[in-house]
């Protein structure tokens, strides 16, 4: 099935009033059959639904057509892009591990493996995407994952990921891919050997900033990574907090069950299942938002390249970008609807998103309006001179997230800021 039809259909059995939206279960909890079944339940002999921390059926007809639209076998919705991250960082790891992270990414993503995570043991060590030849020798036996955007926000890098996987695989890590700015729509990670997908859903899933949410998506390869791996005792042993249960052994894939059954019932990020609503709602729509966000984008980004004023514009569908060859190799269907560009000075760039109109100052991306974003004064405002450096965001970089709008009247506002 394509994932147009996918987008639409997955995952959702009509219920006995034959509703034709899915329906919103606002219910914190369910009620068990007897005492028998309520045991079966807790002891995984039986799959059904027990508390909305752990599992809704709003959020599972998502969570289904989520993971068939990238391609993997199972899918957990959190309440935020931040919350899937941590889940998974902190699913794999503890006191005394390392993790692998692209040196460009998100400025959430950056703080917490920079500083959150290391006031828990865990450190974080860098790499490039766009050139990872030295990433095997960031490696070692306390290296639990991978961490990296398939297109990064804001600088627009596209992975290497044929180098990413080949090195993962050599040496059994699991990698964990951010696709919020691609969407499945225009990449699909498991399908480029990657094991772990996760999405910011407030973005481009949503797609009208209405609400926060993430997902995490697993694939075959990361339970295969982990049976038997002596990274991954704690998904091959028994866990103490779960009466002993051994992950692996599990007829279900390890990684997901581990989230729903420690991690989401110990930290508790679960998403309300009215955001759910809201995702499956965006997710009707996505492949067509995608395709006019991406014609759009270009576009704007031919005319910015065009204009004397601009020193540099970064959008991988340009054929000049340094990324364009490694975006037509991984994604398919456009090149998304996020661009950055570069004017001479500070003063500049704040006189642009201080003067331009339609194209609202706020930092988000993925809305069907438009944005403009300064990320050295705000995303991006935490890191340090050195890190905005290595992350390619330098004081006059101005990121836009194009809309909906006519392509002709973004152009126009832009020329008149210029
Ligand atoms: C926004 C964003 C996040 C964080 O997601 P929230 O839903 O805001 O917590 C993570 N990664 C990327 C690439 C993002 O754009």
């Amino acid at each position: 099935m394509q994932k147009e039809t996918i987008a639409l259909h997955a995952g959702y059995e009509k219920d006995s009033q034959g509703t034709m939206a899915v329906p919103i279960y606002m219910s914190t909890a369910y009620e068990f059959r007897d005492s028998e079944h309520a045991a079966n339940l807790f002891a995984l002999k039986e799959l059904g639904n027990i508390y909305t921390r752990l599992m809704n059926p709003t959020s599972a007809v998502f969570e289904k057509r989520f993971a068939e639209l990238e391609g993997g076998v199972a899918a957990i919705a959190t309440a935020s892009g931040m919350a899937a991250i941590f889940s998974c960082i902190v699913n794999l790891c503890e006191a005394g591990d390392n993790i692998l992270v692209a040196n460009a990414v998100y400025g959430g993503t950056s703080t917490l493996t920079d500083h959150t995570i290391k006031r828990f043991g865990i450190e974080t060590r860098k790499f490039d995407v766009t050139n990872p030849s030295a990433l095997e020798d960031l490696i070692d036996e306390k290296t639990k994952l991978i961490l990296f955007e398939s297109l990064s926000n804001p600088n627009l890098q596209v992975a290497d990921f044929d180098t990413i996987v080949k090195v993962a695989n050599k040496y059994n890590i699991i990698t964990v891919v951010d696709n919020t700015v691609a969407t499945p729509m225009l990449c699909n990670p498991i399908k480029l050997g990657c094991d772990i997908v996760v999405h910011s859903t407030s973005k481009y899933t949503t797609g009208q900033g209405l609400a926060l949410g993430g997902i995490i998506v697993d694939s075959v390869s990361s339970g295969e990574k982990i049976k038997g791996n002596d990274r991954y005792t704690h998904f091959n042993e028994p866990d103490a907090s779960y009466h002993g249960l051994v992950y692996s052994d599990l007829p279900f894939p390890p990684f997901i069950m581990r989230i729903l059954l420690s991690v989401l019932r110990d930290l508790g990020a679960a998403p309300s299942p009215f955001n759910s609503w809201l995702m499956i709602q965006g997710l009707e729509t996505l492949s067509l938002r995608m395709k006019q966000h991406s014609a759009s984008a270009l576009k704007v980004a031919q005319f910015l390249e065009s204009h004397p004023n601009v020193k540099k514009v970064n959008y991988p569908g340009l054929k000049s970008d340094t990324n364009h060859n490694r975006a037509v190799q991984y994604l398919d269907g456009g090149f998304s609807g996020l661009l950055s560009f570069e004017v001479d000075s500070l003063e500049t760039a704040k006189k642009i998103v201080d003067n331009i109109e339609i194209f609202s100052i706020v930092v988000n991306i993925g809305d069907s309006k438009s944005i403009i974003t300064h990320p050295a004064s705000t995303t991006h405002q935490q890191l340090s001179a050195q890190e905005l450096e290595e992350a390619g965001i330098g004081a006059g970089l101005i990121r836009l997230s194009i809309g909906l709008e006519d392509t002709d009247d973004l152009i126009e506002e832009l020329k008149k800021v210029l």
